[in-house]
């Protein structure tokens, strides 16, 4: 037996706003940032948890505070009951009936417990010498189900169900795992749609992302109706006529602006419009839906638990999954949220980008595709190339796909010097300001 005798937090903040790289419509100057744990034991093994949540600035003392008040629940307990019933685990820190308060299953306190979560995983993953999303998918069926907490979801997705769906994809497993260490997973770009680019700047990075191998990019839109329609146009013109460009307001639109916004634009044929309205509004997505049919609609990085993706999915308001690493309450709650998706039949397209969110949340697509959805078609995992140097195992892309990792763990460890240099201090020093 082992102890956890630690969690170390730090307040990590990268100085994006100066490059408007990240820029959107309605979050014009991120300073991608975040709000970081490192679980620590006394086994001597060299082997740490270290988990985050992504922030973009402002705020990201808050979400650490709320980190410290969840991880109070981990230290001084062994490490074994802990990480060999994650499942437990997981129930035990959301439901702390005090903290529970503060949401319920929702907001900062919800994703303090979500990077605890992920911490736990990457210690277990370090521990069984094996990439989480290997780990995962070498689950059984009813190992997987324990991880889920059904209470909530059983009027759409029942425990038995859960099951039913792992057991379908049981053939077959070790051939996809063969697959994805051969080819990866397919991974789409935003990097050329952000808001603050020149024209000049989009066509050359949508070049780009075609000549790098990208099946799909995306164009962040809904700052000016103009401006979106001669960018898209640009876009259209250099990718060609069947190339999939996606679109996403960031939940810039009222229901009807959304519909008329995206009907204005529907002539460059967007492979999907996401986040067209507020996150929480589910009848909202589903008029839009229907409004703007058949172009899909897409959402979930701000999708607050696996409740409101029950709804979407209930109330046909999306067509596409998009799982966030460090929104929801961890690794747990995101294997309902898979789970959810292949009874509704709809493909998982997780976000990503800001920091560490690549090499976080490839981790779930890949357990999707060996063990849950059991397929990558019309699945894609987004990627910006912004700041996976600061991380111990950066994402790989090779030819347009995330290569599977093979380090133990969850991929959510950032370089030690890179946590030191960036820690904030109250304003951040002009030497990175160029960097
Ligand atoms: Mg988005």
């Amino acid at each position: 037996m082992s102890t956890i005798v630690s969690v170390d937090v730090s307040d990590v903040r990268f100085p994006t706003s100066q490059s408007l790289d990240g820029s959107d419509a309605m979050n014009p100057d991120p300073d991608y940032s975040a709000a970081y744990l490192v679980v620590r034991t006394d086994a001597g093994d060299g082997h740490e948890g270290h988990g985050f949540v992504f922030t973009i600035g402002r705020g990201n003392d808050v979400q650490l505070a709320a980190i410290g008040a969840v991880a109070e629940h981990i230290v001084g307990r062994e490490v074994e009951p802990l990480l060999d019933d994650m499942g437990a685990a997981s129930a035990e820190l959301i439901g702390d009936s005090q903290l529970r308060w503060l949401g319920p299953e929702k907001g900062v306190m919800h994703m303090a417990i979500g990077a605890v979560v992920n911490a736990l995983w990457d210690l277990k993953a370090k521990r069984a010498g094996m990439p989480l999303w290997q780990l995962l998918a070498r689950m059984s069926p009813e190992e997987l189900v324990s991880l889920v907490d059904f209470r909530y979801l059983s009027d759409a997705l029942t425990r038995d169900e859960a099951l039913a769906i792992l057991r379908a994809a049981e053939p077959g497993k070790a051939e996809r795992e063969a697959q994805l260490l051969e080819s990866g997973f397919p991974a789409y770009t935003t990097t050329p749609g952000w808001l603050g680019y020149s024209d000049e700047k989009l066509a050359r990075l949508c070049r780009e992302a075609m000549a790098d191998g990208f099946t799909q990019i995306k164009l962040k839109v809904g700052a000016d109706l103009d401006d979106d329609i001669r960018r898209f146009r640009i876009a259209r013109e250099v990718c060609g006529p069947d190339f999939p460009i996606a679109i996403d307001a960031n939940q810039r639109w009222d229901v009807q602006a959304a519909i008329d916004w995206v009907q204005a634009l529907a002539e460059f044929r967007p492979h999907w419009v996401e986040e067209p309205t507020s996150p929480d509004d589910v009848l909202g997505h589903a008029a839009i839906a229907r409004g703007i049919a058949p172009i899909p609609v897409a959402t979930g990085e701000h999708v607050q638990n696996r409740v409101v993706f029950k709804q979407l999915m209930q109330a046909d308001a999306i067509s596409f999954v998009q799982i966030d690493a460090t929104r929801v309450g961890g690794v747990n709650e995101n294997v309902a949220i898979l789970l959810l998706a292949a009874k509704f039949g709809l493909p998982v397209c997780p976000h990503a980008g800001g920091v560490g969110l690549c090499e976080a949340v490839q981790h779930l697509s890949m357990l999707d595709f060996v063990a849950v959805a059991g397929t990558r078609e019309g699945r894609v995992i987004e990627f910006v190339d912004h700041l996976h140097e600061h991380f111990v195992t950066p994402t790989v892309i090779e030819g347009g796909a995330y290569r599977a990792p093979l380090t133990p763990g969850a991929g959510t460890e950032m370089l030690a010097e890179s946590v030191r240099d960036y820690t904030w201090t109250g304003a951040h020093r002009v030497a990175t300001a160029a960097g």
